[in-house]
């Protein structure tokens, strides 16, 4: 089903929409913010040098920095009277970030959230248990609304208690689970640890996966978990975007459509911040569109993905982007080689004796870099045969040195024997800042 006319008009249309939208957007935006106006003064631009969709290269950019210099409300354009609602996503370093909602602003995220949904496959049928931990992340009360407002029934089961969350799966017969795929993930296998098969014993059919990416690797893993039957897909968001609803994948399973007419995508190399052509690989940039509370413009987002304007199977023609690759700020840069984890996910997940859990520990030794990546067998007798054993470490070491042009150090460790994550997974540990 497809939610909003929007979703498939054609390229014309949607144009002339964010145009009218982009003129109106940065004459409030002008006005409302104090610091957006000494940006554009820097930049020596005004609201009236916009007039056509090229003209957004202009603007100056947006960066996770503002927030930070701004915290905690110096960024927003109403005053607190108009504020309906506040998130704040957690800051890796120091403080978070802190976003804020009009009524008007609410209504919209609502509303690109139930296009999401119904992109990945909801439908008003579905019970949905929503496995993301509530309290101010944006995923779990944006997901909830949304999920509503499509007429869906939602247990706001938060993160956590895996005993909990198996029992109303099954107790109320579930059919659409929100959660970040590395906790999908776990929960099926405990599942399967209490000697149940979730293809056969639950009713769940949809996978709404966000707050972290999920690789096709990934994807393949929660098939054997889950079983086939299982059609998970992921959506993009970010708390100072809105929330989730930016983008969502739909069952076709090709990329992510971005809700154009609230979000206009650009891709730029990071370096640079030139604006790249179609179809190039860089890092997403978004300026949101009719924001009241939070005005947001060229925002470097730090995720690296590229632009596909081909209308899709599903209907919809809205631009799609590729699901993410990695984060800019991901990147490790081991011994002068960039590697994603990403990349040694994707070598990990095809090689049928490990298990999807791994972690990786990036080491300075003798003024060497040392990458050791840790990861679960699935059967624990391997554990016994040192040949076998040594055979597997061979085979994992000379794959990942294929992808990544790297020697890595490989430890081989028991099943279930990693931690498991409720939210994001943290599987990289860099020690180099400490060592020499
Ligand atoms: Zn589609």
């Amino acid at each position: 089903m497809i939610w909003a006319k929007e979703e498939t008009f054609s390229r014309e249309e949607i144009e002339k929409v964010q145009l009218e939208k982009l003129k109106s957007t940065m004459i409030y935006t002008y006005e409302k913010s104090v610091p957006y106006r000494k940006k554009m003064h820097a930049a020596g631009v005004k609201p009236e040098d916009i007039r056509t969709l090229g003209d957004l290269r202009k603007l100056p950019f947006t960066y996770k920095s503002d927030f930070r210099e701004s915290y905690p409300m110096g960024l927003f354009a109403v005053d607190k009277k108009d504020l309906v609602r506040f998130h704040a996503s957690s800051g890796t370093t120091g403080k978070p970030t802190v976003v804020g909602y009009t009524k008007q602003d609410l209504e919209v995220w609502l509303n690109n959230v139930t296009r999401v949904a119904c992109m990945g496959g909801a439908t008003s049928d579905d019970i949905c248990q929503i496995s993301f931990g509530y309290g101010t992340f944006t995923g779990a009360l944006g997901l909830h609304g949304g999920l509503e407002n499509l007429g869906a029934a939602v247990i706001p089961m938060s993160s956590g208690n895996t005993n909990k969350q198996i029992m109303f799966l099954q107790d109320m017969g579930v059919t659409l689970l929100v959660a970040t795929p590395s906790y999908a993930l776990h929960l099926g296998e405990e599942i399967r640890s209490r000697g149940l098969d979730p293809a056969k014993d639950l009713r769940v059919k949809t996978g709404l996966f966000g707050g972290e990416g999920m690789t096709e690797a990934m994807r393949e893993e929660m098939h054997k978990v889950w079983g086939t039957q299982f059609v998970c897909t992921q959506n993009y968001g970010m708390s100072e975007l809105c929330g989730p609803g930016v983008a969502g994948e739909c069952t076709e399973l090709c990329g992510m459509h971005i809700n154009e007419d609230w979000f206009i995508p650009e891709i730029i190399d990071p370096e640079t911040e030139e604006v790249l052509p179609p179809g190039e690989k860089g890092e997403l940039v978004i300026t949101c569109l009719g924001k009241e509370a939070l005005p947001l413009v060229r925002y470097r987002t730090g995720d690296l993905t590229r632009l596909d304007y081909a209308p899709c199977k599903c209907g919809r023609t809205t631009v799609r982007m590729e699901n993410l690759s990695g984060r800019a700020d991901d990147m490790l840069v081991i011994r002068g080689v960039n590697v994603f984890p990403t990349q040694i996910e994707e070598v990990l997940f095809k090689i049928p004796e490990i298990g999807p859990h791994y972690e990786i520990l990036v080491e300075r030794k003798n003024r060497l870099d040392v990458m050791t990546i840790t990861v679960e067998l699935i059967d624990d007798r391997l554990l016994d045969s040192y040949t076998k054993l040594s055979e597997l470490e061979g085979r994992i070491k000379s794959n990942l040195k294929s992808m990544l042009g790297l020697a890595t150090n490989i430890r081989l460790v028991a099943p279930h024997s990693l931690k498991r994550f409720e939210g994001k997974a943290k599987r990289v540990t860099d020690l180099r800042k400490d060592g020499l």
